[in-house]
């Protein structure tokens, strides 16, 4: 049977045997791959390479190719017997072929370590471990233990990364033993799949997203006739807005003037860029700031957005003290975000802890009216959802996100992550979008009040 299956292969057959047969002989019908995807991807590799460094003089079995593949494997055998440290040593048994990050001779007994960009060992992580078990013992490897690397979350960079402190290993060699048994059945009933002569035939399911989005999901909803999509289709709702006056006047009796609506985005990075930060702590880049000074004056508005370089944090705090001014509420639209990374500056930078606890101190919360627990403002087109990006289009329907080129705060983010990289007319035009979405956000809370404050009167 050729090629043989590879890890990844074997862990799609294992959520879909439809995901696997298209992978396999239907390459083409995959989503297009965008660009996030592709860094998410190089940035596990980079990950994989950094954390060699904590087994240094190691030998790659992996030559130019791309993927694992029958050479990697000759050449980990030829490697078996000149070194102790193979990175990406590959094994091949049963038709299965995989590799594992780092692998460790000590004497007679063999050490596996595989790198994950995570902060801890998820669930998915032992499937994969215990296929690069079963291969690995099944190829006559003793191996003593079988561990996961992946980032210390407690590790705080200070100036030169360490490499021995970012990293920690968890051992999971008891959970992949346990997981050996169905493994051989897994195999033979993925095997068979390689012989069928058309796309099995799969519902489309929860499935499609565990653990990871299946890269066929385009191909497979279109496979669903017009005809029931059409059956599937909602009808729309009664955009009708419900709101409780009494309710919505005590609640915001708690909201003082002037009144400024408040957001932040914040990027996060595996392995921490800047001094004073940890794995995937949320660092906060940019803000939007909208002031009412009082009922029905001029809105006035401020910003900040870091270059995309250095460490904004600084930077950040020193303009929001000034912007956000000693008195008035604080608006944000799910406070525990704001807070949380407000207090996680005032830790990193105690110099400006009592600045920045005031500030905390002023936060309130636009949201909660919305939730369809406290039922203070409703409507049925709300879908029971109080994302602001499904509330605006109801309560304001001429102001849109559809126009911008960022419309969600993840790209925004895994946008600002590639500012650096940016050649400067591109890095001044990612700057004009990134500023336009974040002032939509805090521009969007602005419009909601004045709408309910507009219905309560
Ligand atoms: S979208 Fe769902 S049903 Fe279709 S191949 Fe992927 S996992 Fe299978």
């Amino acid at each position: 049977m050729k090629p043989p299956i590879s890890k990844t292969t074997y862990l799609y057959g294992m959520q879909c045997h439809k995901r696997f047969y298209l992978n396999r002989f239907h390459k083409a019908f995959a989503n297009p791959e965008d660009e996030q995807t592709q860094l998410i991807f190089q940035r596990g590799t980079d990950v994989g390479e950094l954390a060699q460094q904590l087994f240094p003089g190691g030998l790659n079995a992996q030559g130019e190719e791309k993927y694992h593949s029958e050479k990697t494997v000759l050449r980990t055998q030829e490697l078996l017997v000149q070194t102790e440290i193979i990175y990406e040593a590959a094994f091949i048994y049963n038709d299965v072929i995989c590799a594992v990050d780092i692998l460790v001779r000590k004497g007679n007994n063999y050490y596996a370590f595989e790198v994950k960009s995570t902060n801890g060992v998820k669930e998915q992580h032992l499937d994969d471990a215990a296929l690069q078990y079963y291969v690995l013992s099944n190829c006559g490897l003793n191996l003593s233990n079988f561990s996961i690397v992946h980032f210390n979350r407690d590790y705080i960079r200070l100036g030169e990364l360490d490499v021995k402190q970012l990293f920690t290993s968890s051992s999971v060699i008891e959970e992949v033993e346990a997981r050996q048994k169905p493994i051989a059945k897994n195999i033979a009933d993925i095997k068979k799949l390689v012989w069928l002569k058309k796309i099995p035939d799969v519902e489309m399911g929860a499935h499609c997203n565990k653990p990871y989005a299946c890269n066929f999901s385009e191909y497979c909803l279109n496979l669903i006739p017009e005809s029931e999509r059409e059956l599937e289709e909602e009808v729309e709702p009664d955009t009708a807005i419900r709101v409780d006056a009494d309710a919505w006047k005590s609640f915001r009796e708690d909201f003082v003037f002037p009144l400024y609506f408040f957001d932040f985005e914040t990027v996060m990075y595996g392995v921490p860029e800047y001094n004073f930060s940890r794995p995937y702590q949320q660092i906060p880049f940019q803000y939007s700031l909208h002031i009412l000074l009082k009922p029905n004056s001029k809105l006035l508005h401020k910003s900040y957005l870091g270059d995309g370089i250095s460490d904004p944090r600084r930077d950040l705090i020193e303009q929001m003290i000034g912007d956000l001014g000693e008195r008035g509420s604080i608006i944000t639209w799910n406070i525990t975000f704001e807070r949380g990374v407000i207090a996680k500056l005032a830790i990193d930078f105690p110099e400006y802890e009592k600045e920045l606890n005031a500030i905390q101190a002023r936060l309130v919360d636009l949201m909660p009216p919305f939730r369809p627990n406290w039922g203070i403002v409703y409507s049925e087109a709300f879908r029971g959802s109080y994302s602001i990006k499904n509330i605006l289009p109801v309560l304001v329907p001429e102001l849109s996100y559809q126009e911008l080129n960022i419309q969600e705060g993840g790209t925004a983010s895994f946008l600002y992550g590639q500012m650096a990289l940016l050649e400067p007319k591109e890095r001044e035009q990612l700057r004009v979008d990134l500023l336009d979405y974040c002032h939509l956000d805090t521009l969007a809370m602005v419009r909601i009040w004045e709408r309910i404050e507009s219905l309560v009167k």
